[in-house]
């Protein structure tokens, strides 16, 4: 009688150290907390396909080993700290998680433009409003499959005139948050896909001037302003470091600039984050 109880307390504890009841061990999100504007990864152990959902956004995971199952996840930068649920399921299993999200302090730039570039009227008003439309149709898409693979690169190697996430004043008043990075550089350097894709805009744009719209797959998307001349066209497939085109001044700017941004399920996300978050996954 005693070896049975011996047995029972066996398998009762081997049935606690299964995985199954505490499956929320198998999700890790890293770093945490996430800044403002920060990107991180969500890393789920589990064998058939994974689903998930962040910020009401559905979550697009893909297969990285054998039994492991990653997905990208950005926070916008004008997302309030605060804790955020992650839902993930696989399997029949089902775990929420609590993302945070902490303070970022970004500081302020004051700029001094002519009212004609800053108080849009008419017609001008009117294509600007068409051509946020057609951005935020680009960026609602998520493509299943990721085209890039391995890490991102700078596309350009120049002086960062104003960092991601500053609050402008722009003639005394408060205007949008800069959603990308400033890289300023001479009138002519090129500028370098940050990692393989699909180009899905290459067109003059009023504000953005000469732009081009990477999708990376998974609703990963870079975005390149002001260029003064573009070498791809909608539909082409780019490599990662491939030139897509040259520094200009086309668009609202004061002088020659690339302004790079990342799009990531809608977030606007710090590309720099993206960077040094792809290290180490070679090339
Ligand atoms: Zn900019």
């Amino acid at each position: 009688m005693r070896g049975e109880g011996t047995v029972v307390r066996k398998l009762l504890l081997f049935w606690l150290l299964l995985p199954i009841p505490c499956w929320g061990g198998a999700v890790r999100v890293t770093p945490q907390p996430l800044d403002q504007g920060g990107v991180g990864w969500v890393e789920v152990r589990a064998e058939r396909e994974v689903r998930g959902e962040f910020l009401k956004r559905s979550l697009p995971f893909f297969r990285t080993a054998e039994e492991t199952w990653r997905a990208l996840i950005g926070v916008d930068l004008a997302l309030p700290p605060g804790s955020y649920p992650l839902k993930v399921e696989t399997e029949g299993k089902r775990v929420t998680l609590f993302v945070r999200v902490k303070k970022t302090p970004f500081g302020l730039q004051k700029i001094t433009l002519p009212r004609h570039m800053v108080e849009l009227r008419g017609k001008v008003l009117e294509r600007v409003r068409r051509e946020k439309r057609i951005l935020r149709e680009i960026f609602s898409r998520i493509r299943s499959e990721p085209l890039w693979r391995g890490s991102f690169l700078l596309p350009l190697k120049g002086t960062v005139t104003t960092p991601f996430g500053v609050r402008r004043i722009i003639n005394g008043r408060y205007r949008s948050f800069h959603s990308g990075v400033d890289i300023a550089a001479r009138e002519g350097s090129p500028i370098l896909a940050t990692n393989d894709g699909m180009v899905i805009l290459a067109q003059k744009l009023y504000l953005e001037g000469n732009t081009v719209i990477i999708d990376h797959g998974l609703g990963l998307y870079s975005i390149y302003l002001h260029l003064a001349e573009v070498f791809v066209r909608k539909g082409d497939k780019v490599k990662r470091g491939e030139r897509i085109g040259l520094v200009g001044a086309t668009g609202r700017v004061t002088g020659p600039h690339l302004h790079w941004g990342i799009k990531l399920l809608g977030q606007r996300v710090d590309p720099m984050a993206l960077i040094e978050l792809s290290k180490g996954l070679g090339r």
